[in-house]
C-alpha cells in the first residue's frame, strides 16, 4: 500500500485539498487534508472552523498516517479451529504483568496473524450473524451485547445502537464516554436536565474568570488551550485545580494542588467561604434553583481550615480562591477526566455544577459549564443513543411513553430493561451472563480496567465479533474480524465538545476489501431478518434527527463546509453557542450536595504511592492511531512514569532508570520521569502504552450513578528494576508488517 512517505516527490500541484475534520478530540478542529489521486495524504492544514480558527495540535497536523498504515486490515479473518478454546494470541496478552519491550509496541502480526484465516465477506457476515444470532436464541438477547465507537460518525453510533437494540433484541450497548464523562453527564442531566455543555470553549475570551479543574487541556485539548491561554493574556483569570500540575498552571492566576480524590472538600470550602461572605447571586438562586438550604447546610462544616486538613491545600489560598470566583461577573466552569474518572465522580461534578448555579453564572456570555469531551465525536455517540439507558437525544429506555414512540419510529417491540454500561458488561461476562459481544472500534482490552480481568471475560465469551481497521489487542479474542473503514475514508457528522456538528469527508478509499463501517451494520441487520435500506449518509443522519428532536434543523445540506451548533432553533440559525439564559430543560437547576467520599484502593505500608492515570500530547488512548503514526511515534515512542525527585531519591530512582511499577492486580516495567508536576507520594502514567499497561494497574471500582471506573487513584509500590535492562531496539513490526 502506498504510503505518505513513498510519494514525497508529489508537488502541490498535484494534490486536492479536502475540506474535513481532525480524526482525534472533542475539540473538533476544521482541518483540509492535501492528497493525491491515489488518497495518499500529503498534509494536514488548519481551516477556519468555529472550535479551532485555524489551529492544529501535533496530532491534527501529523497524525493521519495511521490509515495509510501496512498493518490496514483489507480482506475479513475468521479465527482457524486449533485457536480455541479462546484466549489472547500473543506474548503480550498472555501476560500478566508487562514489561520494557521495543518502542512502537503494537500487535505482533506475524505471532497473531497464522492464528486466523482470510474469509470472503459472505463467509465473515455469515459467521457474525449466526454467531450472534446463536448466542440469541440459546441464552436470550440480553446475553448480547455491544461496544460502539466514539470515533465513529453520528451515522455510525445511531445505527450500531439502532442495531443492538432492534436486531440483536437488548440495550446492553455503550461505548467510551462510559471511562471518561459518563459522571458529568449523570450530573448535568440530573442538576440541569441536559448533559451537553452549555456554552462553547471560545467564549472563555469573555469570562473574568475560567476555572480550570481535573483536567490538562495543553495535552488534551491543545487547541482548546490555545483559547484559554489568549484568554488569559487578554485578562480572563485562570484558575486550576488539580492533582497534577497541568501546562496551563503557569498561565494561571493560582493553581491550587489538591490531594488525590479530596476535589468534594475543596469545592465544599470554595462555596462554604462564598456563601459565607455573601458572595453568592441570591438573585439567580431564587429565580432559577432549588435546594440551596440544603446546599448551603452541606457545606458548612467544611471551613477552609477543615478542607486545608482534606486536600493540602492552604486555607488561605482556598479563600482566595473562592473570593476571586464569587466576585467575578462572569465565570466558565471546564474540568476533564481528574473530576470524572473516581468512584465518586458524580459527586465532584455535582460540586462544580453547585458552584455555577450557586454565583449564577449559567445562561450569560462568559459563564457556563464545559465539561471538555474526549474522543472527537463522544458527544454525538452519546447524542445518538450509544449508551445502555437512554434512546437518541437522551429519552429514557425506560419511559413506556418513549419506547412505544420509538417502536413505532423503528417497527420493532423494544426490550424494557435499560442495558449494562462498559464495565458491567465486562463484569456479566465473567459471571457468565454475557456470552456474545460486537464490538466496533473499541480496544476494551487495553482500555476498561484491571486488565487481568479483561482477559478472562473476553476469554469467556461463545462470540465475539470485532470490526476495525487493525488486528488490535480486542481482536485477538475474535471469532470474526470486519475490516473496516478509517476516518478519512468515510463521510459522517461529528459533533465536538462546543455541539458544534460537522461533516467529515473522504479523501482516500478504504484498502483493499474494507468497507464502510454503516454498510458493515446494514448488512449484518439485513442478513438478521431487517429491512434496512438507506441510500446514504444523509439518509442515516436525516432518521436520527427524526429520532432525536435535539438534533432538530439539521440536514447534510444545512451544515455545509462549516457546519452549525445544536440546538439549532430555526432552519436559517447558526445555533445556540450560550445555552439556559431563560430556564433550564427541568426548569429550575437543582443543588445536589456531596460529601467527601473515599477511594476503595488507598495506599498501605506495601502500596505507598497513588497512582494517576492520563493521556499525553502525542498519543490518543490504547495508541491503535497514533503508535502507527511515524511522526507521533518518533516523538513519544515510549512510557515514562512521572516520579516527584524527593520520591526517587527516597526510592533510588534516577531519571530514564528502569523502575517496577507494582499494584494489587499486577505490575509493570517501565522508566522513570522525575519531575515536580506530580506531588510527593504521586505517580503518572500515560494510558497509551501497551508495553506498560496502566489498566494492568487499575481498580475496577464503579461510580454508583455514572458507573465510570476509577482510573484516577489506585495504590502502587515503585522500586528500582533489579536487573538492569538492556535498552530496547527499534520493533521490526511498528512500520513495516504487512
Ligand atoms: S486539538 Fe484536538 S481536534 Fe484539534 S488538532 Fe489537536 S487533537 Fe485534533
Amino acid at each position: 500500500m502506498k504510503q505518505f512517505a513513498d510519494s514525497a516527490n508529489a508537488t502541490f500541484s498535484d494534490l486536492t485539498e479536502t475540506a474535513t475534520l481532525c480524526p482525534y478530540c472533542g475539540v473538533g478542529c476544521a482541518l483540509n487534508y492535501g492528497s493525491d489521486s491515489e488518497g495518499v495524504i500529503h498534509y494536514a492544514k488548519g481551516r477556519d472552523g468555529a472550535s479551532n480558527a485555524g489551529r492544529l495540535c501535533v496530532k491534527g497536523r501529523y497524525g493521519f498516517d495511521y490509515a495509510a498504515h501496512p498493518q490496514r486490515l483489507t480482506r475479513p479473518l475468521i479465527r482457524r479451529d486449533d485457536a480455541y478454546p479462546r484466549g489472547p494470541l500473543s506474548t503480550f496478552s498472555r501476560a500478566n504483568s508487562s514489561g520494557p519491550r521495543k518502542p512502537g509496541g503494537i500487535v505482533d502480526y506475524a505471532e497473531v496473524l497464522p492464528h486466523f484465516r482470510e474469509a470472503t465477506w459472505e463467509e465473515a457476515l455469515e459467521r457474525a450473524a449466526s454467531g450472534l444470532a446463536k448466542v440469541r436464541d440459546t441464552h436470550g438477547a440480553h446475553a448480547l451485547a455491544g461496544f460502539g465507537s466514539a470515533k465513529g460518525s453520528n451515522e455510525e453510533a445511531y445505527l450500531f445502537q439502532k442495531f443492538i437494540r432492534t436486531v440483536l433484541g437488548t440495550n446492553n450497548v455503550d461505548h467510551c464516554t462510559r471511562l471518561c464523562h459518563a459522571s458529568s453527564v449523570y450530573a448535568l442531566i440530573e442538576g440541569i436536565g441536559s448533559g451537553a455543555v452549555t456554552n462553547v470553549v471560545r467564549d472563555v475570551e469573555n469570562a473574568e474568570v475560567a476555572v480550570i479543574a481535573g483536567c490538562n487541556p495543553t495535552a488534551n485539548h491543545p487547541v482548546a488551550a490555545s483559547f484559554m491561554k489568549q484568554a488569559a493574556a487578554k485578562g480572563t483569570g485562570l484558575l486550576a485545580v488539580n492533582v497534577r500540575r497541568p501546562g496551563m498552571a503557569s498561565y494561571c492566576e493560582q493553581y491550587c494542588q489538591i490531594t488525590p480524590g479530596s476535589d468534594v472538600a475543596f469545592y465544599n470550602a470554595v462555596m462554604h467561604v462564598i456563601i459565607a461572605e455573601d458572595l453568592h447571586d441570591q438573585a439567580f438562586i431564587n429565580q432559577r434553583t432549588e435546594g440551596f438550604e440544603a446546599l448551603a447546610k452541606a457545606v458548612k462544616p467544611y471551613t477552609p481550615e477543615a478542607a486545608e486538613a482534606m486536600t493540602g491545600v492552604p486555607a488561605a489560598q482556598i479563600t482566595a480562591f473562592a473570593r476571586r470566583l464569587g466576585q467575578a461577573q462572569s465565570a466558565m466552569f471546564f474540568w476533564g477526566m481528574g473530576i470524572s474518572q473516581h468512584v465518586f465522580g458524580t459527586d465532584n461534578a455535582r460540586c462544580l455544577i453547585a458552584l455555577a448555579l450557586l454565583t449564577g453564572n449559567i445562561g450569560r456570555p462568559g459563564t457556563g459549564l464545559h465539561p471538555l469531551r474526549g474522543q472527537n465525536n463522544v458527544q454525538g455517540a452519546s447524542d445518538a443513543g450509544l449508551v445502555p439507558m437512554y434512546y437518541p437525544g437522551y429519552q429514557a429506555v425506560s419511559d413506556a411513553s418513549v419506547r412505544e414512540r420509538f417502536e413505532q419510529l423503528w417497527n420493532v417491540s423494544l426490550p424494557e430493561q435499560p442495558g449494562l454500561t462498559t464495565a458491567e458488561i465486562t463484569h456479566a461476562a465473567l459471571e457468565g451472563e454475557i456470552r456474545g459481544l460486537y464490538c466496533m472500534g473499541e480496544n476494551p482490552f487495553l482500555s476498561d480496567p484491571d486488565m487481568n480481568q479483561v482477559r478472562k471475560a473476553l476469554s469467556s465469551l461463545d462470540c465475539l465479533v470485532v470490526q476495525d481497521l487493525f488486528i488490535t489487542e480486542t481482536a485477538e479474542f475474535a471469532d470474526v474480524i470486519l475490516p473496516a473503514s478509517a476516518f478519512m475514508e468515510k463521510r459522517g457528522t461529528f459533533t465536538n465538545t462546543d455541539r458544534r456538528v460537522q461533516i467529515g469527508r473522504p479523501v482516500r478509499q478504504p484498502p483493499g476489501q474494507a468497507r464502510q463501517d454503516w454498510h458493515i451494520l446494514r448488512d449484518l441487520a439485513q442478513r438478521l431478518g431487517h429491512d434496512w435500506d438507506y441510500a446514504d449518509e444523509s439518509a442515516v443522519f436525516d432518521e436520527f434527527v427524526q429520532a432525536a428532536p435535539l438534533y432538530a434543523n439539521l440536514t447534510y445540506d444545512r451544515l455545509g463546509e462549516h457546519g452549525r451548533w445544536y440546538p439549532c432553533p430555526d432552519a436559517n440559525s447558526e445555533g445556540e453557542r450560550v445555552l439556559f439564559g431563560d430556564q433550564f430543560p427541568i426548569g429550575r437547576g437543582r443543588f445536589v450536595p456531596a460529601e467527601l467520599g473515599q477511594a476503595p484502593d488507598l495506599p498501605d505500608d506495601d502500596y505507598p504511592l497513588v497512582l494517576n492515570t492520563g493521556r499525553q500530547l502525542e498519543h490518543w488512548h490504547t495508541g491503535v492511531m497514533t503508535r502507527r503514526s511515524r511522526a507521533l511515534d518518533a516523538l513519544a515512542p515510549e512510557a515514562r512514569v512521572e516520579v516527584h525527585p524527593s520520591d526517587a531519591k527516597r526510592l533510588g530512582i534516577t531519571d530514564g532508570s528502569w523502575t517496577t511499577l507494582r499494584s494489587r492486580r499486577g505490575a509493570v516495567e517501565v522508566q522513570a520521569h522525575i519531575t515536580r508536576d506530580v506531588a510527593l507520594g504521586t505517580l503518572f502514567l500515560p494510558m497509551h502504552f501497551r508495553e506498560a499497561a496502566a489498566n494492568l494497574l487499575t481498580t475496577p471500582e464503579l461510580d454508583p450513578f455514572g458507573k465510570i471506573p476509577q482510573f484516577k487513584i489506585c495504590a502502587v509500590a515503585l522500586a528500582p528494576l533489579s536487573t538492569p535492562l538492556t535498552p530496547p531496539q527499534p520493533d521490526a513490526v511498528s512500520h513495516a508488517a504487512g
